[in-house]
């Protein structure tokens, strides 16, 4: 974590030292949670909806905080006139100006991570498979943001050789601020999808606002980029950056300059050749999916551009664990085999999921159980149905639903088995009866009626925008 004078701090955040007598102490670490300061630390306030940090300042420095920032417009009072406040116009501004100056002075290689879906899967595989090789730091858990990313950055000290920095955004120049602070050597751009089409217009707008990215790449860097995709493709050519850096692409279709063949899978693994690579055949990911792979494929760009020899790439897959709830596979209650990918879900992320259902088989049934998605704006019924139309009875034979919008994607589903109905029947008379699409609003009636159907053969995704919580559903089916 960062370990500089007072002094130091001041000017690398662009602020001024209310009382110079404390210049020279040295902070270690920062925090902006007043409640968990550590002595020795430095309190950065920030200003929030609910609570303002500055209401906390007497308080730190009896917890033992060694400096705080201060916004100028807030009155400074008598019990901390003494105190070692460093001024500014800004204290989030500040927080990202000293993480920014911070990362200059460090010698460091940075991979900044963004995209609509698979960011963290991404950052997970990255460090793992760096992490035979280099000394890594990654973002913990989601910390994507204009707070979190600062707060990343200024955790890492000189022993760190690369760090991994997830970048989130729901608006244009969200990315330009964070890849601003990382400065990256390589940026990897995971994919496009539908998220966030309510603040960003379309899907171009999307493609445009990931690809900030490359402005804060350094002279010399790698921008990876799904290749796809064609908007990234095509939102390239007009990047405007004034030094020169180098453009990959990775991808499942031809063309790429990163692509795997061989793809194999199972609920629990995928397994794959790099075209390009000869030392890098039959990878295995202990995690499924072909989206996995894509994400894989963006990891191996970044590993080989650094130099990570084949074995360790091999060994950083293999010891691969991914932050919960990302296509997790568990048993249920009594054995079926449950995928909880509850994390989070938009339009692109739920079709991944059901081509993953679609790939396994040998299955007694495939249940597909979809929460509503948020945030999608005018469209968003349109899109529910469209995933009810993408979830056919070949790729699943049973599409369970729970919320209103949901419904949506229920009565399109339904009406493709309907159509598919004499394939549905084809199997058997009793499962031609329970191939069914049903919607449910109210969770408790879901979780009863799918404990009572699902047999120890089968296999159930669950997935869901984050305010669904359909977690609950998983653990209802483990519960014994
Ligand atoms: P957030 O914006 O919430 O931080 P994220 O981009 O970090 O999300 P992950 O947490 O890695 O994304 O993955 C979330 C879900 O997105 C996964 O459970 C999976 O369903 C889906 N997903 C992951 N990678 C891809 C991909 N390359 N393409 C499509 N969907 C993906
Ligand atoms: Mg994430």
């Amino acid at each position: 974590m960062i370990k500089r004078t007072i002094g130091a701090v001041a000017g690398m955040c662009g602020g001024t030292l209310l009382n110079d007598k404390h210049a020279d102490r040295t902070i270690v670490g920062i925090t902006t949670d007043s409640r968990r300061v550590q002595p020795g630390q430095l309190f950065i306030p920030i200003i929030g909806g609910n609570f303002d940090g500055h209401a906390f300042g007497a308080k730190v420095l009896e917890d033992g905080a060694a400096a705080l920032l201060w916004q100028s417009d807030h009155p400074v009072g008598e019990a901390l006139a003494n105190a070692p406040l460093i001024l500014v116009d800004d204290t989030l501004a500040a927080l990202q100006q000293l993480a920014a100056a911070y990362r200059e002075e460090l010698n460091l290689r940075v991979i900044g991570i963004t995209g609509s879906n698979g960011k963290t899967t991404t950052k997970d595989m990255v460090a793992s498979v760096l992490s035979g090789f280099f000394r890594v730091h990654k973002t913990e858990g989601n910390l994507n943001n204009h707070i979190g990313l600062p707060l990343t950055v200024l955790q890492l000290d000189e022993t760190v050789e690369v760090v991994v920095l997830e970048m989130g955004m729901s608006g244009f120049g969200e990315i330009e601020l964070l890849t601003g602070i990382g400065q990256p050597d390589i940026a990897i751009i995971t994919n496009i999808g539908d998220a966030h089409m309510l603040q960003l217009g379309s899907r171009e707008g999307i493609a445009k606002a990931k690809l900030e990215i490359a402005s804060g790449l350094r002279a010399g860097g790698l921008l990876l980029i799904n290749g796809d995709e064609p908007l990234l493709r095509s939102g390239i050519q007009d990047l405007k950056i004034d030094r020169a850096i180098d453009i990959q692409t990775f991808g499942l279709q031809e063309g790429s300059d990163w692509t795997a063949i061989n793809l194999e899978g199972d609920a629990l693994s995928a397994s794959f050749d790099v075209e390009q690579d000869d030392q890098l055949s039959q990878l295995k990911l202990p995690v499924p999916g072909h989206h996995n792979v894509s994400n894989a494929l963006a990891a191996i760009g970044a590993a080989k551009r650094l130099g990570v020899p084949a074995a360790q790439i091999r060994a950083g897959f293999n010891g691969l664990r991914l932050t919960g709830m990302r296509i997790e596979p568990l048993r249920a209650y009594n054995g079926a085999m449950l995928l909880n990918d509850a994390y989070n879900a938009n339009p692109t992320a739920v079709r991944a999921a059901v081509d993953l259902v679609a790939q396994l088989t040998g299955y007694r049934r495939r249940w597909i159980v979809l929460g509503d998605m948020k945030e999608l704006g005018p469209q968003e019924v349109q899109l529910h149905e469209e995933i009810g139309r993408y979830i056919t009875p070949a790729k699943a034979e049973a599409v369970v639903t729970f919320g209103s919008l949901s419904e949506h994607t229920a009565s399109a589903a339904q009406t493709q088995f309907k159509k598919d109905g004499t394939d549905a029947s084809a199997h058997s008379a009793n499962q031609a009866e329970d191939a069914a699409v049903k919607a449910f609003q109210n969770k408790n009636e879901l979780i009863e009626w799918l404990r009572a159907k699902v047999a120890p053969e089968d296999l159930v995704l669950v997935k869901g925008s984050r305010s669904m919580r359909m977690e609950e559903i998983i653990h209802a089916l483990q519960r014994v």
